[in-house]
């Protein structure tokens, strides 16, 4: 690895952990049905100060704060962190797989969109239409750029995405969501159909291990409903870093820009 790559990996993880701090208020304010933007300042939830700039530095303020307000001592939830954990993961490992490229942009995008829709349907158990259809119509507009074979690879992704949730709902009866349909729909236009089948294998096996050790472990009952999007957009995100090489073992080129 070189040294300018070395560089653009540090940046990425740097500029990601912002992002992922940014995007995890946008969905904890669509969540609360508050506006994003305005005159609202960053405040301690528990005791309303207002932060000062230093406390709000990516992943060093809550490390060095120990997770607690320094005024009053209350606890800031560790979602802040993770927040900025998961953006800082998605930033340093999709510029570490792609580059600079065309599929990189495309990557890194896909990513941070993605852990929207998880956080929003982790922290209300939704996924937003509107938030899956930026997904979709960011990863369309990208295509754009790849021609028609491109634009119809992203189609055929959607339609596979939302096609297989689709059978398991009317399947299941229940289990799945409308929601975690739009999601892959969204996710299946970034991906390409080839990534976006990768995407949902993965998801569904990683999705499956999690709620088998949240039910042997006690934390979840039987009947008790596990968010299921978090697990498609973990899923994307390995397919993201790993589907091109998975389908190479195959013997098939998956399709532009993931050549
Ligand atoms: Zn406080």
């Amino acid at each position: 690895m070189i040294l300018r790559e070395i560089v653009a990996v540090i940046f990425s993880v740097v500029l990601g952990a912002c992002m992922g701090s940014f995007l995890n208020v946008v969905a904890l304010r669509t969540v609360e049905e508050k506006p994003w933007w305005g005159k609202e300042r960053s405040r301690c939830f528990s005791c309303g100060r207002e932060l000062e700039p230093v406390e709000l530095v990516p992943l060093v303020s809550w490390i060095l704060l120990r997770g607690r307000c320094r005024t009053c001592g209350e606890k800031i939830p560790i979602r802040y962190f993770l927040a900025e954990c998961a953006g800082a993961a998605i930033g340093g490992f999709l510029s570490w797989r792609w580059g600079l490229s065309f599929a990189g942009l495309f990557a890194v995008i896909t990513g941070f969109l993605l852990l929207l829709n998880a956080m929003t349907d982790l922290y209300s158990g939704y996924i937003y239409d509107a938030f899956a259809l930026v997904l979709g119509g960011a990863g369309m507009l990208l295509r754009l750029g790849g021609g028609l074979s491109a634009l119809f690879d992203g189609f055929l992704g959607a339609l596979a995405g939302a096609g297989v949730i689709i059978v398991i709902i009317l399947v299941s009866r229940g289990g799945m969501g409308w929601g975690d349909a739009w999601l892959m729909a969204g996710t299946g236009a970034a991906l390409g159909w080839q990534l976006t089948l990768v995407a949902l294998y993965l998801g569904f096996i990683v999705g499956g291990i999690v709620a088998l050790g949240l039910l042997v472990l006690g934390f979840v009952k039987r009947k008790d409903p596990i968010p299921l999007g978090p697990f498609l957009a973990f899923g994307a995100f390995l397919s993201l870093l790993y589907g091109p090489s998975l389908w190479g073992w195959f013997g098939v080129a998956v399709k532009w820009p993931w050549l």
